[in-house]
């Protein structure tokens, strides 16, 4: 819903989340923004969205890309009746990372140079080897803030992806030990 309808709806004046900033309407089309921009794949790895399929009676989840036409399906609406399934190694979904923060900006006030495309599983890996900074509300300082050490200031952790969306239940997806926004 958008970030009005939220608030409306949350009781102006309390505090959101930073998860509840990123299910606004606002934060969904700056990430399809990003995305696109970044040809739907991982900026690091290259690899794209799978598609996951359960089957019941192995109770085993499948791992596909949809290639559509030779190349890995695009997202948008629909794929092409020339579609074929090829296996992956596993669950892979795209993340829009911000390489850096700005005190009480709201996630999706940033210039689309401060954000990147990274799949899951680049995404963990780097919160666990960089830190990102925070910058003042000006943008002239740096900020000393420290990540969450639960989830490395990722917010959410991949392990507990079915519990909560994996939400860092330390931080509640705030990233730092004072959140941010
Ligand atoms: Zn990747
Ligand atoms: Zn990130
Ligand atoms: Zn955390």
């Amino acid at each position: 819903m958008p970030l009005k309808e939220l608030l409306l709806f949350n009781n102006e004046g309390k505090h959101l989340t930073y998860s509840q900033y990123l299910s606004t309407n606002e934060w969904m089309s700056k990430r399809e923004e990003i995305i696109k921009r970044d040809n739907f794949q991982c900026t690091q790895c290259k690899k794209k969205d799978t598609i996951d399929n359960y089957d019941p009676i192995t109770k085993k989840t499948e791992h596909l890309w949809l290639i559509d036409n030779g190349v890995v399906y695009l997202g948008g609406d629909t794929a092409s009746v020339n579609s074929v399934f090829v296996s992956a190694d596993k669950h892979y979904h795209l993340e829009v990372h911000h390489t850096r923060y700005i005190l009480n900006r709201l996630p999706w006030d940033y210039k689309n140079e401060d954000l990147i495309t990274f799949c899951n599983h680049c995404h963990t890996e780097f919160h666990l080897h960089h830190k990102v900074p925070v910058y003042s509300g000006d943008e002239s300082t740096e900020l000393e803030y420290e990540p969450c050490p639960k989830c490395n200031g990722k917010g959410y952790i991949p392990d507990y992806f079915n519990v909560q969306n994996g939400i860092c239940f330390q931080c509640r997806g705030e990233k730092y030990i004072i959140p941010i926004i």
